[in-house]
C-alpha cells in the first residue's frame, strides 16, 4: 500500500514564503555529493500568516547542517520527517542556510541528480529536485539561482549550468569550479547541471533584435558527428518562434546536452535542456527518418518552452498543459511548416485517436486539468500533451490565426515572470476576442472523448441542406454526466462530379460552432444534393459518427481537397472491411477481399508517383492499435490474422504494382533528409514490406540486396524489419546477427534491434524476449533499452502479449514488481497494457486482473504504481 495521499486542486494554497535568491554550491562526489544552499527567504504577503516554513525533501535526502541568519538551528527548532523538513518559529524574512549530502550512484530513480554513463545530470521535473535539497518545491516558488559546480577537472571538465557562467577557478587538490547565475526567476523543476567529459558542437544566432546568441551542443566525443541536425532544428525554430509568435531568445547562450540514461524524451531546463540521447542525436548512417523528424520536433519544443514554460510557467501540476498543451501544439504548426502538413496532421492525429482516445476510455482516464493525483509523474499523458494540444489548436481555429497570435501575445505580456493557470491563457484568448470562452474551458474539466453524431437532409425543392448533430460524452472516473462542449466542426460539401460547394465568404471549407447538445446548421443555395466531408483536417478530438455508404468513402477519398479527410475515407473504408472480415474470421468463414476494395488500392497505387508521400499514407491499413481501440471487443489474435492476411491479399492481387512502384523509387542521386526524399523512402519501403509478406524467393534476394547496399538507416531497417518478421528464419537470423555486428557500438542502433525482436508476430515472441534481457547490448537500468525490449514487446506485439496462456501477462507484472523499486516512472508506464483489460474478453480479463492483484498484493508499492494499479482494479 502507498503512504502517499491524494492531491486535489481544489486544496490549492498560495506558498506561505517565497524565495527571492537561492545559491547553490555543488561539490560533486559520486556517492556523496556535498550541497549547500542559501536562501534568501520572505514570508507571501498573498498568503496567510505562519511562522512554520515546509520545505520539501525525499528521504534520501541526508540534512548534515542548518543555519538561519547565520546561527546555527537548534534541533528542536524544526522537525524532519519523510518528505518534509518543517521549521517551527521562522521571522518574517531570513537568510536560510542548508547543507544535505546526497548520493547519485545509488540513484536509480532518475530523479533529481544521478550519473548517466559516468557524468553526472539532473531531471527535476516535476519534483526532482527535493531529492537534492531542502526547498518548496512547487512551481509558484520561483528564485534567482547561482550556481557553483565543483568537481575533479580531469574526469569532469565540462560544468554546465542555467543561465551564463560568470566566473570559473581551479583548486589545488585538482578540482576546478564554475558559477553559473541564471537571471531570469524560475522554479525548481526548471534547475538543471551537468558535469562531465564531453564535447560540443557551437554555432551562433543572431536574434530579431540583432543580439549573438551562442548555441552549443553536447555529446560524447563518438557522438560530435551526429549533433548537425539537432543545431539544424534549433536555429529554425528560433527563427520560427521568432517570425510565428514574435519571441526572442533571451540569454546570451543555449546549450543542449544529450544523456543515455533518461526516463523522458528530453527537458526544457532553462538554457541548459537535457535531452535523450535518442531526441537529439542524428546521422543518416544511424538514424531513420522518423528518428529526424523526431529530433526536430523534440528540439524545437524544448525550446519554444522558453517562453511558454519558463518565463510563463504552471502555477500547480494540475496546469501541466498549460505549457504542454500550449507546446506541442507550437512544435505541431512548427513541424508542419517545415515538412508536408497533412503528413504531419495524419501523424498527430493518429496518435490521438489511438493512444489517447484509449486512454480517455480506461480506468487513468482524467481531464486534460486533473483534478486530483496521486503522483504526478503519472500525468505526464498523452491526454495532457496531446489532447491538451488539440484543445489549444480548437482555440486557433475559434478564433482565427491573427486573433489567436493577439491573445498569445497578450498572455506573454501579461504573465511574463509568473506562474499561471489555463484559466489565465484561456481568459487572454477571450480578452483579445471579445468571446466568452466560459463553455470552452470544459475541455480543460471534462474527461472522455466526445461522440458527434451527424445525420443529414438535402430537400431539392428549396435548394436546401441541413445537418443535424448531436454530442454526448461518455462517463468517465470523475464523472458520470458531461455537459455539452465548445467546439469548431470544420465541414466541406461536395457536389457529384467532386468539386466542393462554395459556402460562407466564398470558402469552399465553413467552421460550424457548436455548443448544444444537438443542433442543426442550414446550406441554402444548395442545387444538387452534396456529400458532406466532415470534421476536416480533424478539427476537434472527438468520434465522428455519419452513415457513409463504402461507394461515398470511396469517393471522399479520390475527391477530397481536404487531405487529412480524404486519408480518412480510405482508414475507414479499410476499417469497415477490417471489422467484417473479423466477424467472418470469429465464425470460421473463409476470408476475401472484395474486388471493388482492390480497385481502390489499384487506383491509389497507379496515383501514387504524383505525390509519395500521400499514397504512402493512404496505402497504410489501419493499425492494430487503432482496430483495436474502435472495436467494442477486442480480439487481439483476430485482429492480427485479419490485417495479415489483407496484407497479403493486396500484396499477392498487386504484386506487379508493388514491384514497379519499388523500383521507380529506388534512390537515384544518394541520400539527402529532404521532405521528397523522405516521402520516397517510405513509399519504397511501405512497397517492399508488401511484397515480402508474399514470402518469394524474389523479393527476399531485393530485401537482402536493400540491406547490404542501403547508405541510409532508413532504408537498412526497412529491409531488416521486413526480413525478421518474415518467414525465412534462416535469413532472419543473418540479417540479425549482421546487423548487430555491425552497429553493436552505436547504443541507439541496439535499440532498434532490440524492438525490432520484440515486436515480432511469429510464435514464440516471449522467449525470444527473455532471451535478449540476457544479452550483452541489454542494459536492465537504461530507461531506453527498457522501452525498446519490454515496452515494445507489450504495446506493440499484441498477438504474443496476449496469448492465451497469460504468459506476456506474467512476465510484464514480473518486470513490474522488479522496476518499481529501481524506477518506479518508468515501472508504471510499463503498465498502460494491464490498465486496459476491461476492453478484453472475460478470460483474458480474469488473466490481466490477476497480474493486477499480484502487483497489488506485493505491498511497499511506489506512489506511481499504486496509483496505476489501484486505480485499474477499481474501475
Ligand atoms: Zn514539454
Amino acid at each position: 500500500m502507498s503512504a502517499k495521499p491524494t492531491i486535489y486542486l481544489k486544496d490549492y494554497t498560495p506558498p506561505s514564503f517565497l524565495i527571492d535568491t537561492i545559491s547553490l554550491r555543488f561539490e560533486l562526489d559520486e556517492t556523496a555529493t556535498r550541497v549547500k544552499s542559501q536562501l534568501q527567504v520572505r514570508r507571501n504577503p498573498q498568503a496567510a500568516v505562519t511562522r512554520q516554513l515546509q520545505l520539501h525533501g525525499h528521504e534520501s535526502v541526508e540534512l548534515c547542517e542548518i543555519k538561519l541568519n547565520g546561527a546555527h538551528l537548534a534541533a528542536d527548532a524544526y522537525q524532519r520527517e519523510a518528505e518534509f523538513l518543517t521549521l517551527l518559529d521562522v521571522p518574517e524574512s531570513f537568510e536560510l542556510e542548508i547543507e544535505t549530502c546526497i548520493n547519485p550512484e545509488a540513484n536509480t530513480a532518475l530523479e533529481g541528480l544521478y550519473l548517466s554513463d559516468g557524468m553526472y545530470c539532473t531531471q527535476c521535473e516535476a519534483e526532482g529536485f527535493r531529492r537534492i535539497t531542502f526547498y518548496p518545491d512547487r512551481p509558484d516558488v520561483m528564485s534567482v539561482f547561482t550556481t557553483t559546480l565543483v568537481a575533479d577537472a580531469s574526469r569532469f571538465p565540462v560544468l554546465l549550468g542555467n543561465g551564463n557562467p560568470v566566473q570559473r577557478g581551479e583548486l589545488d587538490d585538482g578540482r576546478h569550479w564554475v558559477t553559473w547565475v541564471d537571471p531570469f526567476p524560475k522554479p525548481a523543476y526548471l534547475f538543471a547541471l551537468v558535469a562531465g567529459d564531453l564535447q560540443c558542437l557551437e554555432d551562433q544566432f543572431t536574434t530579431c533584435s540583432g543580439r549573438q546568441v551562442t548555441l552549443q551542443i553536447y555529446a560524447e566525443a563518438k557522438d560530435l558527428e551526429k549533433l548537425d541536425h539537432a543545431m539544424t532544428a534549433l536555429k529554425n525554430a528560433m527563427r520560427w518562434d521568432e517570425e510565428v509568435y514574435g519571441r526572442e531568445y533571451d540569454l546570451d547562450i543555449y546549450m543542449i546536452v544529450a544523456v543515455d540514461f533518461f526516463n523522458m524524451g528530453a527537458m526544457e531546463n532553462k538554457g541548459l535542456n537535457i535531452f535523450n540521447t535518442a531526441c537529439v542525436l542524428a546521422h543518416p548512417r544511424t538514424t531513420t527518418d522518423a528518428g529526424f523528424q523526431r529530433v526536430e520536433s523534440v528540439v524545437a519544443h524544448e525550446y519554444f518552452h522558453n517562453w511558454s514554460g519558463n518565463r510563463v510557467t504552471c502555477r500547480d501540476w494540475f496546469q501541466l498543459s498549460l505549457k504542454e498543451g500550449f507546446t506541442v501544439f507550437r512544435d505541431q504548426c512548427f513541424s508542419a511548416d517545415m515538412h508536408s502538413a497533412v503528413v504531419q496532421r495524419v501523424d498527430e492525429v493518429g496518435i490521438l485517436r489511438t493512444a489517447q482516445f484509449a486512454e480517455d476510455a480506461g480506468p487513468m482516464a482524467h481531464p486534460v486539468r486533473p483534478a486530483s493525483f496521486i503522483e504526478i509523474s503519472n500525468f505526464y499523458t498523452l491526454t495532457v500533451y496531446e489532447k491538451g494540444a488539440a484543445v489549444v489548436r480548437m482555440l486557433h481555429t475559434l478564433l482565427g490565426a491573427d486573433v489567436f497570435r493577439k491573445g498569445a501575445d497578450l498572455y506573454f505580456e501579461r504573465h511574463d515572470g509568473q506562474a499561471v493557470t489555463t484559466d489565465d491563457f484561456v481568459q487572454a484568448m477571450a480578452d483579445v476576442s471579445g468571446r466568452d470562452l466560459t463553455q470552452f474551458k470544459r475541455w480543460y474539466s471534462q474527461a472522455g472523448t466526445p461522440r458527434l453524431k451527424v445525420s443529414d437532409h438535402y430537400d431539392a425543392a428549396s435548394q436546401r441542406y441541413q445537418l443535424n448533430v448531436q454530442q454526448s460524452c461518455p462517463a468517465t472516473p470523475e464523472a458520470q454526466q458531461k455537459l455539452p462542449f465548445h467546439l469548431p466542426l470544420s465541414v466541406g460539401l461536395l457536389r457529384a462530379d467532386g468539386s466542393s460547394f462554395v459556402l460562407k465568404d466564398g470558402k469552399t471549407t465553413q467552421l460550424l460552432e457548436l455548443t448544444e447538445a444537438e443542433q442543426t446548421f442550414v446550406f441554402d443555395g444548395i442545387d444538387e444534393a452534396p456529400l458532406p466531408s466532415l470534421l476536416r483536417d480533424f478539427s476537434a478530438p472527438v468520434k465522428l459518427v455519419y452513415g457513409y455508404t463504402d461507394e461515398q468513402l470511396a469517393f471522399l477519398l479520390s475527391h477530397d481537397e481536404d487531405g487529412f479527410n480524404r486519408w480518412d475515407a480510405g482508414q475507414q473504408l479499410s476499417l469497415r472491411l477490417v471489422n467484417r472480415l473479423i466477424a467472418d474470421y470469429q465464425q470460421g468463414k473463409p476470408l476475401s477481399l472484395p474486388d471493388t476494395f482492390v480497385a481502390t488500392w489499384q487506383s491509389v497505387l497507379q496515383q501514387a508517383p504524383q505525390d509519395p508521400a500521400m499514397a504512402a499514407l493512404l496505402l497504410t491499413l489501419p493499425s492494430e492499435a487503432y482496430i483495436s481501440e474502435t472495436a467494442e471487443q477486442i480480439d487481439p489474435l483476430a485482429i492480427h490474422h485479419v490485417r495479415h492476411f489483407m496484407r497479403c491479399a493486396l500484396a499477392e492481387q498487386l504484386e506487379s504494382s508493388w514491384l514497379e512502384l519499388y523500383r521507380q523509387h529506388d534512390s537515384q542521386s544518394g541520400y539527402t533528409a529532404s521532405a521528397a526524399d523522405m516521402a520516397r523512402r517510405s513509399l519504397r519501403n511501405l512497397c517492399l514490406s508488401y511484397l515480402m509478406v508474399l514470402e518469394s524467393p524474389a523479393h527476399l534476394a531485393l530485401a537482402q540486396q536493400q540491406f547490404e547496399t542501403a547508405d541510409n538507416m532508413t532504408d537498412q531497417f526497412a529491409a531488416l524489419i521486413s526480413v525478421a518478421h518474415s518467414g525465412f528464419r534462416d535469413s532472419a537470423d543473418e540479417l540479425l546477427a549482421e546487423f548487430l555486428s555491425q552497429w553493436q557500438h552505436e547504443s541507439l542502433v541496439m535499440n532498434q534491434w532490440l524492438m525490432v525482436q520484440a515486436t515480432d508476430p511469429r510464435e514464440g515472441g516471449l522467449a525470444r524476449v527473455q532471451q535478449l534481457l540476457e544479452h550483452p547490448v541489454y542494459d536492465a537500468r537504461n530507461p531506453n533499452k527498457i522501452r525498446s525490449l519490454i515496452g515494445a514487446f507489450c504495446q506493440q506485439n499484441a498477438v504474443n502479449f496476449h496469448a492465451q496462456d497469460g504468459s506476456g501477462y506474467r512476465f510484464l507484472a514480473d518486470h513490474i514488481l522488479q522496476l518499481d523499486a529501481q524506477n518506479p516512472q518508468i515501472a508504471a508506464r510499463l503498465l498502460t497494457p494491464l490498465t486496459r483489460w476491461r476492453r478484453y474478453a472475460a478470460d483474458r480479463q480474469a488473466l490481466m486482473q490477476a497480474q493486477l492483484q499480484r502487483i497489488m498484493d506485493k505491498g511497499q508499492l511506489s506512489g506511481d504504481v499504486y496509483e496505476v494499479v489501484s486505480k485499474s482494479l477499481c474501475q
